[in-house]
């Protein structure tokens, strides 16, 4: 959107929330391996009247008292030139990067660290960098020489770029961060993936990161695997609970890659999960 208008924001109880949209990541039909999976896909694109397959990129920006917490930091320079488009939200947003106090990560992939780095610095001078414990532990120190190549190669960037916030690097498990603020296990795209989990004022928030890839798929046929998910089993098994805890507790959901504005209302209709728009201030 144009500088000049306001940022569309929520307000999440005593929480500011408002979705930041790094840009359009490609996608396609050939990341889905399973033939009948993809005959299906193509049905439910066909569907929708479009060709072209592309989710959107959102990091999200929680603003309570003196606290500026990114969740995700978007794909910087390190993805495809369609991205990286995360400083520009925030200077709309009126944050700068050195008033960003924490940022909470779902998992490691670059379309989520990418923005972390500036050139060869850290981004962000004095946040917080928050990585659930067994993600952290799998991309920093494991031997992951016997993962899929695609992984692998990620191994060595992740590094160098979490290496770069040194001590301001904090490992947690499921205790909360801020009152109401913790990850929720969500394994499967990664080993350690967590979903944030966003409590104020009896409301919830679950900022899913990468539970679902693509809505008009992965809504109406969760079961669809595409190679995004390291353990496509566990993924599933993540995607249907996750996609029926939020349907019965009336959580609002902030998706890494949802359409646009990024934040939703999930509920269960005649041809599986669809989206409601959540109310924007
Ligand atoms: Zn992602």
């Amino acid at each position: 959107m144009a500088g000049n208008e306001r940022m569309p924001s929520l307000m999440h109880g005593k929480i500011e929330v408002i979705p930041l949209l790094d840009g359009p990541l490609p996608s396609s039909l050939n990341k889905i391996p399973d033939p009948a999976h993809r005959a299906e896909a193509e049905r439910l694109i066909a569907k929708d009247g479009t060709g072209a397959l592309s989710m959107p990129v959102y990091a999200f920006l929680l603003k309570f008292g003196d606290k500026r917490v990114l969740i995700d930091s978007g794909s910087g320079r390190l993805g495809y030139d369609s991205l990286g488009r995360l400083p520009e939200r925030l200077e709309e947003a009126n944050v700068s990067p050195d008033e960003v106090t924490d940022i909470l990560m779902t998992h490691l992939h670059r379309d989520h660290y990418g923005g972390l780095v500036r050139g060869n610095d850290a981004a962000f001078s004095r946040a917080n960098l928050i990585i659930h414990e067994p993600e952290a532990q799998f991309w920093l120190n494991t031997d992951t020489s016997a993962l899929p190549e695609r992984a692998r190669n990620n191994v060595e960037e992740v590094r160098r770029v979490v290496a770069l916030y040194g001590d301001r690097v904090r490992r947690v498990g499921t205790e909360e961060i801020f009152p109401g603020i913790r990850a929720r296990p969500s394994p499967g795209h990664t080993p350690g993936h967590v979903c944030w989990e966003v409590t104020s004022e009896g409301k919830i928030l679950l900022a899913w990161g990468d539970v679902i890839h693509i809505s008009k798929i992965h809504l109406p046929a969760p079961h669809i695997a595409m190679e995004y998910d390291l353990n496509p089993v566990t993924a599933l098994q993540t995607r249907l609970s996750i996609l029926d805890w939020v349907v019965d507790n009336n959580v609002t959901v902030a998706g890494a890659h949802l359409p646009e504005p990024g934040m939703w209302k999930v509920i269960k209709g005649e041809n599986g999960c669809e989206l409601r728009p959540a109310a924007f201030t």
